[in-house]
């Protein structure tokens, strides 16, 4: 995906490098052709050129080398950023009941919603916290993925929840980015949201839900997978 993405702050690192590609293919044209000066150092600038031309190419074709990060200060076209979100953020503890005895007794949220969510070996808890929501996860069991990350982590944030317009839009745009996608499908959540998660390693380390919300539906039901 090419795109304006070059923020400032690369100035004469370009230059620079252009300047000892050119001498290093001249000498080489020089050394292996025995050409003159005067052929080997327009040679060596056109042969220089190829390169950089060339990695370009590689570069675009591997997508940003970086798993298509951008640097850009403005979103691609057509994103409606105003229309996303922090829908909640989710809280790994070992306890529910410990845990809102910070939560909700001593910072003063108040507990909207508790669910059990048997497939992801979770228990829920959400607290409103203005329109986000704190989102606490318990596990249910040894093998739920919330105990693994406990038992590697231990208690922390687990993931944040962004709430985006467009689920399949979103999860199109990241992959063509080159972005790690858990879900390449959205899942189905409660009170007809629809969720996916995209990895850490995409994400700058943070495990991010993307929820659509059922039109309609707004936000009180919704609640982890
Ligand atoms: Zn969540």
């Amino acid at each position: 995906m090419a795109d304006s993405g070059q923020g400032s702050g690369y100035s004469l690192f370009p230059l620079v490098l252009l300047l000892l590609f050119w001498v290093l293919f001249e000498e080489l044209l020089r050394r292996s052709l025995s050409l003159p000066p005067w052929a080997s150092v327009p040679l060596g600038l056109i042969a220089c050129g190829g390169f950089f031309w060339l990695v370009g190419l590689a570069e675009e074709a591997v997508g940003h080398f970086s798993g298509g990060a951008r640097t850009s200060a403005a979103p691609p076209p057509g994103i409606k950023t105003t229309e996303m979100k922090i829908e909640h953020i989710g809280i790994a503890t070992r306890s529910i009941e410990d845990a809102l005895g910070f939560w909700r007794d001593a910072l003063g949220l108040e507990v909207r919603h508790t669910e059990t969510v048997e497939e992801q070996g979770v228990n829920v808890a959400m607290l409103p916290a203005g329109e986000p929501r704190i989102e606490l996860l318990e596990p249910t069991g040894p093998d739920s993925p919330v105990a693994k990350f406990l038992e590697k982590r231990g208690p922390g944030i687990h993931h944040v929840a962004v709430r985006v317009p467009d689920i399949r839009e979103a999860l199109a745009r990241l992959k063509a980015g080159g972005a790690r996608l858990i879900d390449e499908e959205p899942r189905a959540g409660a009170g007809g949201c629809l969720v996916a998660f995209v990895h850490p390693a995409s994400a700058g380390g943070v495990l991010l839900e993307l929820v659509e919300h059922a039109a309609g539906a707004e936000a009180d039901t919704h609640h982890e997978r």
